[in-house]
């Protein structure tokens, strides 16, 4: 059977009510950071996941009045008629390449704060909101219901006319309204919204039939349903209400969006769950208990699970955020029988990072997504090269790797050297340790691209030194020799000076552990100043080798920046599960020859730990020296890419490596004059209303 007939069955369209998909493949809604805030970047992005072959391309959640207001976050906007023109972008944008666009409507209720608006926050009971902000959610009386199910009603018309082609209502992720009447552990109602499981889906089944009543003859309804909350018989399951809640409804919608709850379920990292379609189990019941076709996720890219799923019943489109994200081309690729060249989502939530940040979606296996509009990037186009012929680039990290790639893609000759008998610089290093392992796809990727290409000259077990770098007489020469972990202490809570360090100290670094070095025997001190994943990944690893460890930092929280990926409370639960002492808001003081001091960050006291080994993770030092002594050396291009020029996370470096492949003989003026778009506020006459 040849790739393209194995895979067909994919290609089905699917009647989806008054509509058709052309396809089975389903972006579902993902968040992205753009928004209302910036919607020509949202409609640009949608439009390439289009063109790369999506049959349905899905908004982000879609915030339908005021006192729905994610704000400062940029999730969509459809509180009036006004915002049409936004949307219509997209739809025009996804209609264009052959796709249906559908929008997410949302109200999510004590999970919006009403920042901006300042609106009274809803919710089926009087409740605090989900997040630290102290303000209390009141309990909806009818006249809000009232009100809850015209603004959504509106919603849905103002979608229709603004093009789209299916319309949700949306009870999942513990952040909608809708979900929230169903559980009871949020709706404590004695009215006909509340008590038996009739009551709590009862705003459901009249917000589905509003729907329809008002877009149904041209839209499809869609309901996104969390069929199991993850929290065991603390909450919804998907063996019991769940499914009593799918068999309730089952004909209602004319699309099954189904998944779990909450979003760090749904979006798990692959650090906490690497099998891809980890959400069948969950799921799998609802196709036989409906007609309608059913679609859902659970980081889908192998394109033989995918059939299987639709071969064995699970579900009838796939459904994809992530995927979509690290390569919105897959479906292309896999009808044209280009599977090997899928780039596969490692899993690391770094786009979802971006979006809880509040700024624009970034990926780190797709260095192009969010930049489609802003910056004009093609997942899969790059122009021509133009006069130069020949470039050489050093270090094969994730960097080197994504900047060799490019330029190859482009035509120049590109010659690629790695000190290292294997590439993939840090992506290697990293992917060995606990959890980390799909990582590596960022290396595997590109190397079996660079494999691909005559126009490439790959060299391993080749630290090149300046004057080598000379000799080989490349004039186009960029320099990826990424960084390494400091041992000295230094960190963001040092002030620039290091701590006293005992000359017989056992002090070891990140780079140390990654290459096989083990610590001493007996307790481990792990010093994490860096606040990111490394620490807390280490700590696992050297528990689960067997040494007692302590884990210090100046943080409240194991691994702060990992509640951005969705992660920090699994990282702390584990660190917690292997025995490891966790000491936060205390810095390193000093580092003697067994034992080391550590201060509190807001006392100032003191505390000594025994120990025989310390562990800094603090900050890198780049690899500069190569660089540095090529300089005016008369090359037509020197460039100092990646973790060498800046350390930062992996995404950072494969996207410094894709930005010089596309700067290479641009000129200096034009490469600043269009840093990037911005999408203005414009203050012209008339456009404040
Ligand atoms: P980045 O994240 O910027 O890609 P990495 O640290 O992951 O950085 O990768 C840098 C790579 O450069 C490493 O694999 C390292 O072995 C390699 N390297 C460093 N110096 C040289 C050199 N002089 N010649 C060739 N390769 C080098
Ligand atoms: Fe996947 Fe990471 Fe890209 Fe998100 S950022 S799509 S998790 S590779």
């Amino acid at each position: 059977m040849t790739e393209a007939n194995k895979y067909s069955v994919l290609f089905e369209p699917v009647r989806i009510g008054p509509v058709t998909a052309r396809n089975r493949f389903y972006q579902v809604p993902h968040c992205n950071g753009m928004g209302h805030i910036r919607p020509r970047a949202e409609a640009a992005m949608r439009g390439i996941k289009a063109e790369g072959g999506w049959g349905v391309v899905c908004t982000q959640e879609t915030e339908i009045h005021p006192t729905s207001d994610l704000s400062p976050f940029a999730e969509n906007r459809l509180w009036d008629a006004r915002d049409i023109p936004a949307l219509r972008l997209m739809t025009e944008a996804v209609h264009e390449k052959g796709s249906l666009a559908a929008i997410e409507l949302v109200h999510n209720g004590n999970h919006a704060q009403n920042l901006l608006s300042r609106a009274p926050v809803l919710a089926p009971s009087d409740m605090s909101l989900d997040s630290s902000y102290p303000k209390q959610a009141r309990a909806m009386d009818k006249a809000d219901i009232r009100d809850f199910r015209r603004w959504h009603r509106d919603a849905a018309i103002r979608s229709r006319d603004a093009g789209f082609d299916i319309v949700y209502v949306y009870a999942g992720h513990q952040m909608t309204l809708a979900q929230h009447f169903l559980l009871p552990h949020m709706n404590t109602r004695s009215d006909e919204y509340g008590g038996s499981l009739e009551n709590r889906v009862r705003l459901t089944r009249e917000l589905l039939e509003d729907t329809r009543e008002a877009v149904g003859d041209t839209c499809a309804v869609a309901f996104r349903f969390a069929v199991d909350e993850m929290q065991g018989a603390d909450g919804m399951q998907a063996a019991e209400e769940g499914r009593a809640i799918v068999e309730m409804l089952a004909e209602l919608p004319d699309l099954w969006d189904v998944n779990v709850a909450g979003f760090e379920n749904d979006a798990v990292t692959t650090r906490f769950q690497s099998e891809d379609g980890y959400q069948n189990d969950y799921i799998s019941f609802v196709k036989s208990t409906t007609s309608k076709p059913v679609v859902g996720v659970g980081r889908l890219t192998s394109p033989d699970m995918m059939v299987s799923m639709i071969r064995n019943g699970v579900v009838d489109l796939i459904g994809a955020a992530r995927p979509s994200i690290a390569d919105p081309f897959l479906p292309n690729k896999i009808a044209e029988g280009r599977v090997d060249e899928i780039r596969e989502c490692i899993g690391c939530n770094i786009c979802v990072m971006a979006d809880s940040a509040g700024v624009p979606i970034r990926c780190t296996q797709n260095p192009t997504m969010g930049e489609e509009w802003r910056r004009g990037w093609h997942p899969e186009k790059i122009a021509p090269k133009a006069d130069e012929n020949d470039a050489l680039v050093i270090g094969a990290g994730p960097a080197g790797l994504e900047c060799a790639m490019q330029l190859a893609r482009r035509g120049y000759q590109v010659t690629l050297t790695e000190a290292d008998d294997v590439v993939g610089g840090r992506v290697r290093r990293e992917s060995t340790l606990p959890g980390l392992g799909a990582w590596n796809r960022v290396a595997d990727y590109r190397l079996h691209d660079l494999q691909q290409r005559a126009n490439v000259q790959l060299f391993t077990q080749s630290h090149l030194s300046a004057d080598e770098v000379i000799e080989l007489g490349i004039p186009n020469v960029f320099v990826a020799t990424g960084s390494r972990w400091r041992n000295d202490g230094i960190g963001r809570n040092t002030q620039r000076t290091p701590p006293a360090i005992a000359a017989q100290a056992n002090v070891m670094t990140p780079d140390d552990i990654m290459k096989g070095k083990a610590p001493a025997e007996g307790p481990v001190v792990i010093y994490d100043d860096d606040h990111a994943y490394i620490a807390g990944v280490l700590a696992e690893k050297l528990a689960l080798d067997g040494h007692p460890v302590i884990f210090v930092t100046p943080e409240s929280l194991v691994s702060t920046f990992t509640t951005l990926t969705l992660e920090q409370h699994r990282i702390q639960a584990r660190l917690l599960e292997l025995g490891v002492e966790i000491i936060c808001n205390h810095k390193l003081s000093e580092v003697g020859s067994d034992r080391v001091w550590v201060s509190c960050g807001f006392t100032k006291n003191t505390r000594e730990i025994v120990c025989n080994s310390v562990l800094l993770v603090t900050e890198r030092k780049r690899e500069t020296a190569l660089y540095d002594a090529l300089r005016d050396k008369g090359f037509n291009t020197l460039e100092l890419i990646g973790d060498a020029a800046a350390p930062g996370l992996i995404a950072d470096a494969v996207y410094a490596g894709h930005m010089a492949a596309r700067n290479f003989e641009r000129s200096e003026k034009e490469v600043e004059q269009d840093w990037f778009r911005r999408e203005i506020i414009s203050l012209s006459e008339g456009s404040l209303q």
